[in-house]
């Protein structure tokens, strides 16, 4: 079984459309109130649009409109662009920032899609960046288009026996991915995808190209370092720091649910401090099937020695009803974390979409047993859900949490609270329950349109910095999010 069969395995019943979308008020809402809020301008010439792009626009009754306004998450499908670019390359993105001022349009940029609240469409102008999707290797660098997704990225790199730490999922794109930060299995050897980022050429709301790294526009470099995508300009390329691969040991654990308790307390104290080159998830889920719990990890390294380092969380947790590990190349245990095992690339790259929501936050500290209680039992009541908990520390912990704007570098771990389809009424209660230990900590990337919290939730002390960087390069607010900076 991998990471994604398991989610699937915990048969999370997707819920009527119809009466999730009502609940998705927020999220949709806030893209519909971006152009509800634009002033009156005259009508968009959409076809001079058309004539100055080498890539290609695509409107409202052209073929191919149903598709192109698709997301990841096919709850947001009601939202209908006014058009959706298929930028070729930067000249495209600055054309059609300047359309957008010129006209008032509201303008998103979109790579992978999988924004959970909906926030890379809108009813104006969508820039999708799909169609620059390079991804070159020279000298342990990886210049990569900022509409890659990660299967392409780990495809393309393993022929280098390189990579860069990124996400599960294979869809999800570098650039949203990148801006927020980045969490994945070897980031706690390794770093955040934004921690190997070296350089990223960003169109900025007047439409100039700029190439941002430590010594040019740093102000603006150290914002797409977890700053969240849709908020300074649009990202191009970005070009990340390599590491050479090595084969990983998967493993899978499971627990009878009686044992949750003494899982999550056996957990939380050695995952965040097991050597870099061990990453583990803890799965906590009731489906039609049942209560589940599972650890999945990687290890790089061999499976005797991984045997070894197993020990501290068996004696805690007691022995698992069942554990397989199996030691596999780079790039298919990517594929197994992607829940595309044994498929080609090409199928990974058609990974269904789902109706899903989520919440999150950051654990900067390890729960009582009081927060224990209250996780395992807010996972047992109603529903069909699940709380994914991903190891952090390590290389994350290693980097200052001003010196790059994604803060969480002192969190032990990230939770996730996952939901198939809209109903948001599990997430909220547990989200509240749970915040009482884990405090106003919360990850962009998993970005939750009901957070009231979210400025200091997601960004901590360098809020502050990041609106002075908004104010340079966006001082018009071309750029909009509902929880925008
Ligand atoms: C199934 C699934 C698995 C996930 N797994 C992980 C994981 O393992 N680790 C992790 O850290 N996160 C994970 N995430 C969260 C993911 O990192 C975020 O949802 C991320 O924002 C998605 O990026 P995207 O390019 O696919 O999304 P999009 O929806 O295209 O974009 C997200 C936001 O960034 C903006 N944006 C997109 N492209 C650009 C650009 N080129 N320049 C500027 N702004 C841009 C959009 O306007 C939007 O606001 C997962 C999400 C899902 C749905």
């Amino acid at each position: 079984m991998d990471r994604r069969d398991f989610l699937h395995a915990a048969a999370l019943a997707p819920l009527a459309l119809s009466g999730s979308l009502d609940q998705a008020g927020s999220a949709l809402s806030g893209s519909l109130d971006r152009a509800g809020s634009a002033p009156a301008a005259p009508p968009p010439d959409w076809a001079r649009l058309r004539g100055r792009l080498s890539g290609t626009l695509v409107l409202p009754g052209d073929a191919g409109y149903a598709a192109a306004r698709r997301l990841y998450n096919p709850a947001y499908d009601r939202i209908r662009p006014g058009g959706v670019a298929y930028c070729a390359n930067a000249a495209d993105v600055s054309a059609c920032l300047a359309f957008a001022r010129a006209n008032r349009v509201p303008v998103t940029a979109r790579s992978g899609g999988h924004s959970y609240a909906g926030w890379s469409t809108g009813t104006g102008l969508v820039i999708d960046l799909s169609r620059m999707r390079s991804v070159a290797y020279a000298d342990g660098r990886a210049t990569i288009g900022a509409g890659a997704k990660l299967i392409d990225v780990y495809d393309r790199l393993s022929r280098h026996g390189v990579s860069v730490p990124a996400g599960t999922c294979p869809t999800v794109g570098i650039s949203g991915l990148t801006l927020g930060g980045g969490i994945g299995v070897m980031s706690r050897k390794y770093g955040l995808t934004c921690d190997v980022l070296e350089s990223v050429r960003v169109v900025t709301a007047d439409g100039r190209v700029l190439t941002c790294d430590a010594t040019r526009n740093a102000g603006l470099f150290w914002a797409c370092r977890g700053g969240g995508g849709g908020n300074f300009g649009v990202a191009v390329s970005f070009t990340f720091r390599t590491f050479e691969t090595r084969d990983l040991t998967v493993f899978f654990l499971n627990w009878p649910w009686s044992k949750a308790r003494a899982v999550v307390r056996a957990w939380q104290s050695w995952a965040p401090s097991a050597p870099g080159e061990l990453w583990s998830s803890l799965h906590l889920t009731r489906s039609a099937g049942g209560l589940d719990v599972q650890i999945v990890g990687t290890y790089e390294g061999r499976k005797s020695a991984l045997d070894r380092l197993l020990g501290p969380l068996v004696a805690g947790a007691g022995r698992p009803s069942s554990r397989s590990a199996r030691s596999v190349p780079y790039l298919e245990a990517m594929k197994i974390m992607g829940g595309c095992s044994s498929r080609t690339v090409a199928e990974c790259r058609r990974t269904p979409r789902t109706v899903y929501s989520g919440k999150s936050h950051m654990a900067y500290g390890k729960l009582s047993a009081d927060g224990v209680r209250a996780l395992v039992n807010g996972v047992a009541r109603g529903g069909r859900h699940s709380v994914l908990m991903d190891a952090m520390g390590g290389a994350i912990a290693r980097v200052g949490p001003a010196a790059t704007a994604f803060p969480h570098r002192a969190a032990l771990f990230s939770v996730q609270y996952y939901q198939e389809g809209m109903d948001r009424t599990w997430l909220r209660k547990i989200h509240a329950n749970m915040s009482r230990y884990f405090g106003d900590h919360a990850y962009v990337n998993y970005i939750d349109p009901d957070l009231m919290t979210w400025r200091s939730a997601y960004y901590g002390s360098n809020a502050a910095r990041l609106a002075q960087v908004k104010a340079t390069y966006d001082p018009d607010r071309l750029f909009r999010l509902p929880q925008g900076l």
